[in-house]
């Protein structure tokens, strides 16, 4: 018997990653499963875990690197319907772990709920977004979030309160396999004062990002008291490059993309600046993209 029957409906082989990513590059999980139900997704996880297979979580793919060797055992995206859900109850906005976190702060914003707005710009989804409690100058997800339910690697599901919960720069206690659906509670505010202000942070984010280019951003956490950018900028490598990606000369934090790149020339670019950065300036960057 296949090692996924009965998982046949939701499961593909050899599935090219790059087209799941925002740089486009790295090879191929061993197995693709897009679960329509969490019942699904518990049979998957449950036999994944007999098999002694890894799982991994995909949300939107921006913060991710895969390998040009591909990814082992199973990767598991959230887009049915069943994971996508944003719904606005009184003060709370109820998201699925696979919805866009674009739409729930345009949800919120237009029921006139306030905190989620200062995340405006940054792509993904929600799961991916409590799992790296993203965030920008003017605030995190994090401090909103008042309950997310969670995928045990085991298959079992647990609601997380906010007590529970800790949420540090990039980082969040969210490790667990899958985030199913959070809650966040957010604060009243004029629809109209909202969107100016969602659209001011919009005109930042965008102005931070660079444009038409095949980009990834935000390569490395900004360091206590300084931000990466500066840091690159300031060791002098602007522009520098591995095979076919180049550090982005107007964002140094992002890193550009050129025909025929790969994950191993943004692997090399990583190591060059933290080398460089580590000993011209003596600061250590860790980088804030994750590498599967
Ligand atoms: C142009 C650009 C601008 C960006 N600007 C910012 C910024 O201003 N601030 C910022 O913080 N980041 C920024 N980022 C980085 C990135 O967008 C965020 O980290 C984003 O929240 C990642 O979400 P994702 O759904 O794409 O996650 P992915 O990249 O798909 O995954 C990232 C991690 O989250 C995990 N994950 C994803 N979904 C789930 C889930 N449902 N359950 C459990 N784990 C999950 C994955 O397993 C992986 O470990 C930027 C990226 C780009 C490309």
């Amino acid at each position: 018997m296949p090692p996924l029957s009965g998982f046949e409906h939701i499961v593909r082989a050899r599935e090219p990653l790059a087209q799941h990513t925002w740089f486009r590059l790295g090879g191929a999980a061993d197995y693709f499963a897009e679960p329509t139900s969490i019942d699904e997704l518990s049979g998957l996880v449950k036999r994944c875990a007999e098999l002694g297979w890894p799982v991994r979580l995909l949300g939107g793919g921006s913060n991710l690197l895969v390998r040009d060797e591909g990814v082992p055992g199973v990767v598991v995206r959230l887009s049915a319907g069943s994971f996508r859900h944003t719904t606005v109850r009184e003060s709370r906005i109820v998201c699925g772990g696979g919805a866009k976190l674009g739409h729930a702060i345009s949800a919120a914003v237009g029921q006139g709920l306030a905190g989620l707005e200062t995340l405006v710009g940054i792509p993904g989804t929600v799961g991916g977004a409590l799992h790296g409690n993203s965030g920008t100058e003017v605030g995190d997800i994090g401090p909103w979030t008042e309950s997310a339910t969670v995928m045990l690697r085991t298959g079992e599901i647990v609601t997380r309160q906010r007590d529970e919960l800790r949420f540090g720069y990039r980082a969040s206690s969210l490790d667990e396999l899958a985030i199913l659906e959070a809650s966040f509670q957010l604060e009243r505010e004029s629809p109209e004062v909202l969107t100016k202000r969602m659209q001011r942070q919009w005109i930042i984010a965008k102005a931070s990002q660079p444009a038409g280019e095949l980009s990834m951003g935000c390569i490395f956490k900004n360091p206590l008291g300084a931000t990466a950018a500066a840091l690159i900028e300031q060791a002098g490598l602007k522009g520098s490059r591995s095979g076919q990606v180049e550090i982005c000369g107007a964002h140094p934090n992002f890193f550009i993309s050129g025909t025929g790149a790969t994950s191993r020339d943004v692997l090399n670019l990583i190591e060059l600046v933290r080398n460089q950065v580590q000993s011209r300036l003596g600061v250590t960057l860790s980088p804030q993209i994750e590498v599967w």
